[in-house]
């Protein structure tokens, strides 16, 4: 029996799994949703013993159930191969009393790679299975790290186009560098003069629209998302969990059914959700920590069972959770209604009109497998240099504001669990910021000084990823306001 999908706005239409990576979003709007989580059908002491590669097998047949064994095994081994720098793909670090479950040693070196670089395969193999003809292409907004994860993931994949909208001044450094060097004919990359929620608001906008829709097929083209708001994209990211606590088991960190916290830094909320889709499939997790950086909107949902973008923007040095609207919320919106369909409608409507949406008291009592949290920049910064002076290890501005409030959430809470921290970035992709936070002194210094800087106190190797922009030559310039990005669409797609 296939397990089907429907949108979180309508539960009458049912797709199958290869459907709806295709489409990424349904027609209404909502997002595609599993009619029900399937549990895991291997033990974990079957799994302790499991490859990345077959845990991924394992976990992902589950949901994506209309894919032959030969297709899925042949899209994890295309994905997970030596674009990594390590065999393990996630490997888990202990620092501290936490648990790091290391998920950047892909190509462009942040979690966004795990899955993104099997997206790709996904994709044209359900286009294959669908017998789509016409050439597929992505449209991605990005906060920083999805956009060279995506152009990364399609480059030169036959059959598929990507363009990628990233907001100017609002992504480090080395984030721009890594997408405007991007190779591959089939890759544009456009800055927009505003911020991720525009981008992704204009992107969101673009699938919405008919008629651009109809003009696009004439030519031969359909558009397709790499945003995780593509369950291709949510359903890779469970295996990861999966795989953590049955390491943890093999190590013996932990003792067979012994119940773990899990901390994930938390923008577009496709991470954590992930966290939570596995905790339903069976892996013993007690709190899904959500950890916020300034931008605190989930943290003061989780309060108050009132979600408020109307605030102000503030840029920090996790850009990629610099986010006020969380396109996967509407998922757990949707779950903790009891897959009401015409509530979450009603409450993405009100979100879309007012900004701001309240959910019933019978919503809130079904959030406790959640605790919300969030550092301050200072937090965020100090904690870095604390666990540099305590343990040598150096970590990103994004894990730190999880190793922050997962601190935070223990001191409080009293609750000793094991932790295990979601550590989405390397160092390297937001070197000044690391380093400052370790010492003031490098506040003026040049970028790529500093990766040799950084490479030396901390004791590992420098990425490829960031060796190869250090000389790379500069590919896309174009830019556009947030209310022309269909214009520039047509206009890169000769329409
Ligand atoms: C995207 C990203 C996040 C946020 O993940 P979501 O799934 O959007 O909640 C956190 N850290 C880094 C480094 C990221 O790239």
């Amino acid at each position: 029996m296939n397990l089907l999908y429907n949108s979180t706005r309508n539960t009458e239409k049912k797709v199958t799994a290869s459907e709806a990576i295709l489409k990424g979003l349904a027609d209404d709007g909502g997002l595609f949703v599993p009619e029900y989580i399937p549990k895991l059908d291997v033990t974990m002491e079957e799994l302790k013993g499991m490859s990345y590669q077959e845990t991924a097998y394992a976990v992902m047949k589950q949901f994506l159930t209309d894919f032959t064994e030969e297709e899925l095994k042949n899209c994890i081994s295309h994905a997970y191969d030596s674009k990594f720098d390590t065999e393990l793909i996630a490997p888990l670090v202990k620092v501290g009393d936490a648990y790091h479950l290391e998920l950047f040693h892909g190509a462009t070196i942040a979690f966004k790679d795990m899955a993104l670089s099997i997206l790709p395969h996904l994709l044209t193999t359900a286009a294959k299975k669908n017998h789509v003809t016409n050439e597929i292409v992505i449209l991605t907004a990005t906060s920083g790290d999805t956009g060279k994860a995506a152009l990364a993931g399609f480059a030169d994949v036959p059959g598929t186009k990507i363009i990628v909208f990233y907001p100017k001044g609002g992504v480090s450094r080395i984030q721009e560098l890594q997408m405007v060097t991007q190779k591959g004919d089939n890759t544009s990359v456009v800055a927009i003069h505003g911020n991720f929620d525009n981008a992704q608001n204009g992107v969101k906008a673009i699938f919405e629209d008919k008629e651009l829709e109809r003009e696009l097929a004439d030519k031969g083209y359909q558009f397709s998302s790499a945003n995780s708001i593509n369950i291709g994209r949510l359903v890779p990211q469970v295996v990861y969990y999966v795989y953590a606590y049955a390491k943890l088991l093999e190590n013996e960190e932990i003792t067979s059914g012994e119940e773990i916290n899990v901390t994930v830094p938390t923008g577009n909320f496709g991470n954590i959700l992930a966290a939570y889709y596995a905790k339903q499939m069976g892996v013993p997790i007690a709190k899904l920590i959500c950890a916020s950086n300034e931008n605190k909107v989930l943290f003061d949902f989780f309060q108050t069972g009132v979600y408020d973008r109307n605030r102000e923007f503030i840029l920090t040095s996790s850009p990629s959770m610099d986010i006020l609207i969380s396109s996967n919320l509407e998922r757990l919106i949707y779950a903790i209604a009891d897959e009401d369909a015409q509530k979450d409608r009603e409450l993405m409507t009100q979100l879309k009109e007012k900004g701001v949406y309240e959910i019933t008291p019978q919503m809130r009592a079904r959030l406790n497998d959640f605790a919300g949290g969030f550092a301050t920049e200072e937090e965020c910064s100090a904690t870095i240099r604390s666990t540099y002076e305590k343990t040598g290890y150096v970590m990103d501005p994004h894990t730190s504001v999880a190793a922050a409030v997962c601190a935070k959430y223990r001191t409080e809470s009293k609750d000793e669990k094991k932790c295990l921290i979601a550590s989405t970035a390397s160092p390297y992709k937001f070197i000044h910021s690391v380093m400052t936070a370790i010492d003031q002194k490098y506040a003026s210094a040049d970028e790529f000084d500093l990766v040799d800087e950084l490479s030396r106190i901390s004791c590992t190797n420098v990425p490829k990823a960031v060796e190869e922009i250090r000389s790379a030559q500069i590919r896309h310039t174009r830019e556009c306001d947030a209310d022309c990005m269909k214009d520039t669409v047509k206009e890169i797609l000769g329409i």
